[in-house]
C-alpha cells in the first residue's frame, strides 16, 4: 500500500525533533486532526481487502443490536418492580405490550437475559474489528519502517535513534486507540444517547430530556475542556518519557566509553535528571486525572439528583409508578456508562490522534536524496570512476570538498589519503549516494550518480567501512548479509579469503556464535574481517575500503593485504587511508588536505616530490621505526626477566 499523500510533506533536512514537535502538535490543533484523519482512513478501510469491509460491517450491525438490547434493559426493570409493587400501567401502551404477561420471575431472567446478550454482542463487535485494527497496524508500521530506511543519513545523524522507535511505539499504539474508540464507541454512545433521550421523552417528558441534555453538554464541555489542558500535560509527559528513553539507550550503546572514563555516576545523574523531569510530568497528569473524574461525577450527580427528585415527586402524587422511578435512575446510571466512556474516549481518541500525526509527520518527510523521476538502473561495465569538479558541504557555513577532480581508471586502485578530518572518507559517502554532491557530478562508466537509480548504484559498489558495526546476530548471519541468498559454504569461502575463518573455528559455536550488540564481543580486527567477508560475498565491481586494515595488528594486517589485493584485482578500488603502508601499492595516490587535491602519483613519485605526502611517509616511517625499537627493548627485557627466572 503507498503511503497516503499528506498536504504538508517536510524535507529530510527539516527540523523534525522528537524533542520539539510536541509543542508543535498543539498548535497544529483541528487541523491536523482532520488531515491525520484523512491519512489514517486507507488503513481503517482498506480498499484491497473486502474482507476486512465485511468485518467492520458486521461489527456495526452487533454494535446497533448490542445498543437497542441495552436502552431497553431498565425498562424490563421496570416492568418487573411494577409487578412486584402490584402497580398498574400507566400508559395505555404498556398495558398492550406482551411482556406484561410475564411473572415477576420471567421479567427478572428476561432482564439478565437482555444484560449477557448486550455484553456477547459487544465482544463478537471487538472480535470482528480486532483484525482490522491489527491489519492497519501491521500495514503503518512496515511503511514508516521502510519509510526510515529511505531517509538520508542526514536525517539518522541529527535524530535520536531511541526517540524514532518511541514515535512508532506510540504511533501503532494510537492506531489501535483510534480504530477501536472512534469507530467502535464513539459511534455506539452517540446512538446509545439518542436512543436514551427519545425513551426519556415517550416515558417521562421533555423537561426530563431537557435537564439530561443539560447535564450532558455541561459534562461534555468540562470533559473538553479539561482533557484539551491535560493533552498539554501528556506531550509533556511524552516528551519526558522520549527523552529519558533516548538517554537509556544512548547511555548503553556507549556503555564500553561510559567505563573507560568511569563515567557511571554521571550516567546516572543525567538519567536521573531526565526521570525527574517524567517524575513531574506524571504527577500532574495522575492530579489533572482525578480533577477531570470528580468534575465529571459532580455533574453527573447534579443531573442525576435533578430528575430522580422530579420523579420522586411524580410517584407520590400518583402521575408514575415505582417502576418510573427505578426506570429514570437505572436509565441515567445506563447513560452514565457510556458518558463517563465520552471522557475516555475523547482523551484516547485525542492522544491517539496526537501519537498518530507524530507518526504521520514522520512518514511525511521526504528523503534527502531522491531517484530521479527518470533514473534508470546503473550499468557498470568496466567501472570507471570520475569526479569532476566536485564541491561538496554538509552544512553551508563550512565547505569540505573544494572543486575535486580525479578518476579512477576501471579495475585500477586509487587511495586517499590526508590529514584527518580533510574529506576523505566524506569522497565514499558522496560516491554511494548518502549526500548528493553541491556542485560538479560523479560519473561511474560516464553515467552521472545522480541519474540512477540508488538501489542499482549501492548494489555495484561494495563498503568496507572505517567502522563497521555489525548486527546482533550470528557471525554466519552477518557474513551472509552481503548476499542474503548465499549458501553456507558459500559464507565459509568468504570467511576463509577474509582470513577469519580460522578465528571462527576456535569459536565453540563457530559460524553461530552471536557477536552481540553492535558486535561488540568482537575485536576490531575481528569485526573489520567479518565486514570484508560480507563484502567479498557481495563481490561488486567497484570496492571502497576506508580504513579497512586500521585496527589490525602487522602480521593480521599483511594477511588481509594480500586478500584485499587479491579481491581488489580487477576491481575499480578506493582506498581511504592514514597508514601510508597500506596504499603504497596502489596505481595513484591522491593527497587531500582541506578538501583540495594537493599531490597526487604513485608512492615512489609521491615520496620524490617531497611535499606533504613525503612528510606523513617520514613521519610514519620514524614512527614505524620507534615502535620496531619499543618491541625490541620489550623483547629484549622479557628474555632478560625470562633467564633471570630460570637461572
Ligand atoms: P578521518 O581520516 O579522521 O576519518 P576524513 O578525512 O575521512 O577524516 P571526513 O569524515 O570526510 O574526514 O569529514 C570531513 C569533515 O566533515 C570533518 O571535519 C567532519 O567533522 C565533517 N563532517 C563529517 N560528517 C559530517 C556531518 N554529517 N555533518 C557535518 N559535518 C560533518
Amino acid at each position: 500500500m503507498v503511503p497516503p499523500k499528506n498536504t504538508s510533506s517536510v524535507h529530510d533536512t527539516a527540523s523534525l525533533d522528537s524533542t520539539t514537535d510536541a509543542s508543535g502538535l498543539i498548535d497544529a490543533g483541528e487541523r491536523g486532526f482532520v488531515s491525520t484523519l484523512k491519512n489514517l482512513w486507507p488503513y481503517m478501510w482498506p480498499q484491497s481487502r473486502p474482507d476486512l469491509k465485511r468485518k467492520v460491517f458486521y461489527a456495526f450491525l452487533c454494535m446497533v443490536f448490542a445498543k437497542t438490547t441495552t436502552v431497553f434493559v431498565p425498562y424490563v426493570y421496570k416492568l418487573a418492580t411494577d409487578k412486584l409493587v402490584g402497580e398498574a400501567p400507566v400508559s395505555s401502551l404498556e398495558s398492550s405490550l406482551p411482556l406484561l404477561v410475564f411473572t415477576p420471575l420471567i421479567l427478572v431472567v428476561t432482564y439478565n437475559l437482555m444484560r449477557v446478550l448486550t455484553v456477547g454482542l459487544n465482544q463478537l463487535r471487538d472480535g470482528f474489528f480486532a483484525s482490522v485494527g491489527q491489519h492497519a497496524v501491521r500495514q503503518l508500521s512496515n511503511i514508516v519502517f521502510a519509510h526510515l530506511h529511505q531517509l538520508s543519513l542526514r536525517f539518522h545523524l541529527e535524530r535520536r535513534t531511541g526517540g524514532l522507535s518511541r514515535v512508532i511505539e506510540r504511533g501503532t499504539k494510537g492506531i489501535n486507540s483510534i480504530v477501536r474508540f472512534s469507530i467502535l464507541s464513539g459511534v455506539p454512545t452517540l446512538f446509545e444517547f439518542l436512543l436514551i433521550a427519545i425513551m426519556i421523552w415517550y416515558w417521562f417528558n421533555l423537561t426530563y430530556v431537557l435537564v439530561i441534555v443539560v447535564m450532558v453538554v455541561a459534562y461534555v464541555f468540562f470533559t473538553v475542556r479539561t482533557s484539551n489542558w491535560r493533552i498539554g500535560i501528556r506531550r509533556e509527559l511524552n516528551r519526558n518519557d522520549t527523552d529519558a528513553h533516548s538517554k537509556v539507550v544512548d547511555s548503553l550503546l556507549n556503555f564500553e566509553t561510559v567505563k573507560y572514563f568511569g563515567n557511571e555516576k554521571h550516567e546516572a545523574d543525567r538519567f536521573g535528571k531526565a526521570i525527574a523531569k517524567y517524575e513531574k510530568a506524571a504527577i500532574l497528569n495522575w492530579t489533572s486525572l482525578t480533577w477531570l473524574n470528580f468534575g465529571q461525577s459532580v455533574i453527573m450527580a447534579l443531573g442525576l439528583g435533578t430528575c430522580m427528585a422530579m420523579s420522586a415527586k411524580s410517584v407520590e402524587s400518583g402521575e408514575q409508578s415505582i417502576g418510573d422511578f427505578v426506570m429514570i435512575n437505572a436509565l441515567l446510571v445506563q447513560l452514565f456508562i457510556p458518558l463517563n466512556f465520552i471522557g475516555f474516549l475523547y482523551r484516547e481518541i485525542r492522544q491517539g490522534f496526537a501519537d498518530v500525526e507524530e507518526m504521520f509527520r514522520l512518514l511525511n518527510v521526504t528523503p534527502e536524496v531522491q531517484d530521479a523521476s527518470e533514473a534508470v538502473p546503473i550499468v557498470v561495465g568496466p567501472g570507471q570512476i570520475q569526479f569532476e569538479n566536485v564541491s561538496f558541504h554538509y552544512t553551508p557555513d563550512r565547505k569540505i570538498l573544494k572543486n575535486i577532480s580525479f578518476e579512477i581508471p576501471a579495475g585500477k586502485t586509487v587511495a586517499v589519503v590526508g590529514p584527518s578530518g580533510a574529506g576523505k572518507s566524506t569522497l565514499s559517502r558522496l560516491l554511494f549516494r548518502f549526500y548528493d554532491v553541491t556542485d560538479g557530478k560523479i560519473l561511474i562508466d560516464g553515467q552521472d550518480i545522480r541519474s540512477v537509480t540508488q538501489d542499482s548504484l549501492r548494489s555495484k559498489i561494495g563498503m568496507v567501512p572505517q567502522d563497521t558495526v555489525l548486527f546482533n546476530d550470528t557471525i554466519a548471519y552477518n557474513i551472509g548479509y552481503g548476499c542474503p541468498s548465499s549458501s553456507q559454504q558459500q559464507i565459509e569461502v568468504a570467511a576463509e579469503m577474509a582470513q577469519i575463518s580460522g578465528f571462527i573455528q576456535k569459536l565453540p559455536a563457530g559460524f553461530e556464535t552471536e557477536v552481540g550488540e553492535r558486535g561488540l564481543k568482537l575485536s576490531g580486527g575481528e569485526k573489520q574481517r567479518v565486514a570484508i567477508a560480507r563484502t567479498l560475498l557481495k563481490a561488486p565491481p567497484i570496492l571502497i575500503l576506508d580504513e579497512a586494515t586500521s585496527a589490525l595488528d602487522t602480521q593480521t594486517e599483511n594477511e588481509i593485504q594480500a586478500a584485499l589485493d587479491e579481491v581488489s584485482k580487477n576491481r575499480t578500488t578506493l582506498i581511504i587511508a592514514h597508514r601510508l603502508s597500506t596504499v603504497v601499492n596502489a596505481d595513484r595516490i591522491l593527497v587531500l588536505d582541506d578538501g583540495r587535491i594537493v599531490e597526487q602519483g604513485t608512492h615512489s613519485e609521491l615520496v620524490q616530490q617531497k611535499g606533504l605526502y613525503a612528510e606523513m611517509w617520514g613521519r610514519q616511517q620514524e614512527l614505524s621505526e620507534a615502535e620496531r625499537q619499543l618491541r625490541e627493548v620489550q623483547a629484549k627485557e622479557k628474555m632478560r626477566l625470562q633467564s633471570a627466572k630460570n637461572s
